[in-house]
């Protein structure tokens, strides 16, 4: 089985992570965190970094910078992971949704306008599978209704919009650092900033909002989302790496177009001409014509030893948001034919040229067999 996702580790982690074991900074003390957090927030062209436990409660984090008053609003896109919707929520307000680009499968900046109210508060982009949200007109949207824009670049390390980094290109950016994302600390997350407050108020929130001058005396409350050093030595060897495993996602991007390209009836990644994408997964959405969906194109793929993962499900088709009282009668169009139709290939750090030539050739077959 040629595998989905598999993260490379090189001999500088080994090293780092060693330094680790070997002096005892194991907690979340230590000089890797803020090397880290320097040389991720650097890289974005951003100025503080705050480094925390997954990219989840990065997003919890900062929604918390809000202060949002019960019923306030954040729209973010509909095709997404549940911890952008869960992060409004756990910190009082309501995720309010748009419908995907058809081409890019990010949020469809174009239908955001229609759906601020005077309770909205922010924005949050997702750039999808490592292409980037068409991030101007939304900057200008958000500039236009006093908007803060929390960019969630969880999927796009290293991908660019008009030159500029993803992760640089909001008020309050965050990352994952999941074992399949291009940067890697098993687990981890980080929040990037260029506001002193802000990165003061991050750095507080993760860590039990524990004061320098009275360290048990508490005016606010807080969470443990503190990352450790073993992580970060983890982390910051990955980015000193990082122009590597772009270009390797690029190659691979490019190398699947190529050969995908002759299929009338898959749909592939594009590539605008305002954006780097860095195909941190290369999806595919099968047409309707072949009579199959993705999970039965999933089976027949698994068959010829290629593993696939399903797209994301909208989150107004989310039972435990319509358990809250949300979406019930939304409906996304475009959200949910990717859904139903999409999947994505193997598109790790370690996939060969062999392996890239034989997920080609296996789709080529399956896509075109009769029952
Ligand atoms: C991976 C991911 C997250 C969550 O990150 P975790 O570290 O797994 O909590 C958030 N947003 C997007 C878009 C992701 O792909």
């Amino acid at each position: 089985m040629i595998p989905v996702n598999e993260p490379r580790i090189g001999p500088r982690e080994l090293e780092y992570v060693n330094e680790c074991l070997q002096t005892g900074w194991i907690s979340s003390e230590g000089h890797f965190i803020e090397g880290f957090e320097h040389a991720w927030a650097d890289y974005c062209g951003m100025k503080y970094g705050v480094a925390v436990s997954n990219g989840t409660v990065a997003l919890q984090l900062a929604v918390a910078c809000l202060d949002l008053q019960p019923g306030d609003e954040v729209i973010l896109p509909t095709f997404t992971i549940i911890s952008c919707a869960q992060a409004v929520i756990y910190n009082g307000g309501i995720p309010v949704l748009v419908d995907c680009d058809p081409r890019t499968w990010c949020m469809d900046v174009g239908q955001v306008e229609a759906k601020i109210t005077p309770r909205t508060r922010a924005i949050m982009p997702v750039h999808i599978y490592g292409h980037p949200v068409d991030m101007d007109p939304l900057r200008e949207i958000a500039r236009r209704h006093k908007l803060v824009i929390i960019e969630d670049a969880a999927e796009a390390h290293g991908a660019e919009y008009k030159s500029a980094r993803c992760g640089g290109l909001g008020d309050i950016n965050c990352f994952s650092f999941y074992a399949n994302k291009i940067v890697t600390t098993g687990e981890g997350g980080m929040v990037l900033t260029n506001s002193e407050t802000i990165n003061s108020r991050l750095r507080s929130l993760r860590n039990l909002c524990f004061q320098k001058e009275r360290r048990f005396y508490h005016t606010a409350l807080g969470y443990n989302f503190r990352m450790t050093n073993i992580q970060a030595a983890l982390g910051l060897a990955q980015c000193e790496n990082i122009e590597m495993a772009v270009q390797q996602k690029r190659w691979m991007g490019q190398e699947y177009t190529r050969r995908l390209n002759r299929f009338e009836n898959l749909q592939l990644p594009v590539e605008e001409a305002w954006a780097k994408n860095v195909y941190w997964m290369y999806g595919v959405v099968l047409n309707e014509s072949t009579g199959m969906n993705a999970v039965d194109f999933a089976k027949r793929l698994a068959e010829g030893g290629v593993m696939t993962r399903p797209f994301f499900l909208g989150m107004h088709e989310q039972p435990v948001l319509h358990a809250r009282g949300l979406y019930i009668d939304e409906h996304y169009p475009i959200a949910e034919r990717l859904a139903r139709q999409g999947l994505y290939l193997p598109s790790g750090m370690t996939l060969t040229f062999a392996q890239l030539e034989k997920v080609c050739d296996v789709v080529g077959e399956e896509i075109n067999r009769k029952q």
